[in-house]
């Protein structure tokens, strides 16, 4: 039964009126823009896959999409070189460590096993064509665009405090270029890597570009095919093993949804063939998830049933 309009509009103020009640954690500080973002922002929206637009709260604030960028370059690459390619190149399975681990890669001779974790995200920016670092680049934002049915921007401010302080990536570059598993020269890769993390999206953005994925492919708001259906489930899987950092696992089992964060502050969850949730608020667990938006998703979640593992009537009632 589809899920009416009603209920996603009472789930969406009660969740954000709940997530609000919610404290802790803390902006990511190593990146100094993030650290400077007002704590108390919290925006939520929920986009249907018949284009219908539901939020509150902060949902027209821009912030940085930081990780949540490597769903669209991911989706790029395997429309590009085909899911097959991406899998044997940079992998297809959960690390179980952080998103910026070296230990990882180390101990898997430098592949880096998922294209949602840095190292992965980075080989993933080196296998986008392009004859100089802009080109590739452009490819990279005018997918974000088309995810998020509008244009979208860089923000020099972003990228410039991350550019300047980006060496732990720039060290995970030089690492899979030493393992062969950087396609690309690997300061280019990190630096057009770094530019896919600097762009400012908000949370109705955020929702309309997760839709696009619960469609199949085409952006509900404009109608316009984005990426190929079939590819579509391979995004979502990785999303679901590796989406939220080391709590990928813990999220699948309480919310059941493929979902992404962003040390922004960003947080998205697809609910295949009816809707995405998104949710913004600054504050960081220790695993790196907004814990306020990381609260107004499962609460969007839990009240409309949508768990994917639940059967439906269980769901229903959960
Ligand atoms: N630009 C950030 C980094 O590479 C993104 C991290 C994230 O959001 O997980 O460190």
């Amino acid at each position: 039964m589809a899920i009416s309009s009603d209920a996603i509009r009472q789930a969406v103020s009660a969740a954000h009126t709940a997530a609000l009640m919610v404290n802790g954690g803390a902006n990511a500080s190593y990146i100094p823009y993030l650290a400077s973002v007002p704590s108390g922002l919290m925006g939520v929206a929920v986009v249907t896959a018949d284009g219908q637009v539901f939020s509150a709260g902060d949902a027209d604030y821009r912030f940085a999409i930081e990780s949540i960028s490597k769903v669209f370059t991911l989706a790029l690459a395997m429309e590009l070189l085909g899911a097959d390619a991406i899998r044997r190149k940079v992998g297809a399975s959960p690390t179980g460590l952080p998103f910026n681990s070296v230990m990882a890669l180390e101990l898997n001779s430098g592949k880096p096993l998922s294209p949602l974790v840095n190292a992965g995200a980075i080989a993933t920016a080196s296998l986008v064509p392009g004859d100089t670092a802009d080109q590739c680049w452009q490819k990279i934002l005018d997918c974000q665009s088309s995810f998020a049915g509008r244009p979208i921007d860089l923000s020099a401010e972003v990228n410039t405090s991350e550019q300047t302080t980006n060496f732990h990536n720039r060290a995970i570059g030089w690492l899979l270029y030493s393992a062969g598993t950087c396609y690309s020269d690997p300061m280019r890769a990190v630096d057009v890597y770094t530019r896919q993390c600097s762009t400012l999206i908000t949370a109705k953005d955020l929702a309309v570009m997760g839709a696009t994925l619960a469609t199949g492919g085409v952006n509900p708001v404009t109608g316009k095919r984005v990426i190929s259906t079939a590819n579509v489930p391979h995004v979502l899987a990785e999303m679901t093993m590796e989406g939220l950092y080391t709590a990928s696992g813990e999220w699948a089992y309480t919310v059941g949804l493929p979902g992404k964060s962003g040390v922004g502050g960003g947080i998205l969850a697809v609910a295949p063939g009816k809707l995405a949730i998104a949710a913004f608020s600054p504050p960081l667990d220790p695993a790196g998830n907004s814990v306020r938006a990381a609260a107004a998703v499962a609460h969007v979640a839990r009240s409309l049933g949508l768990n994917l593992y639940a059967p439906a009537a269980a769901a229903a009632s959960a």
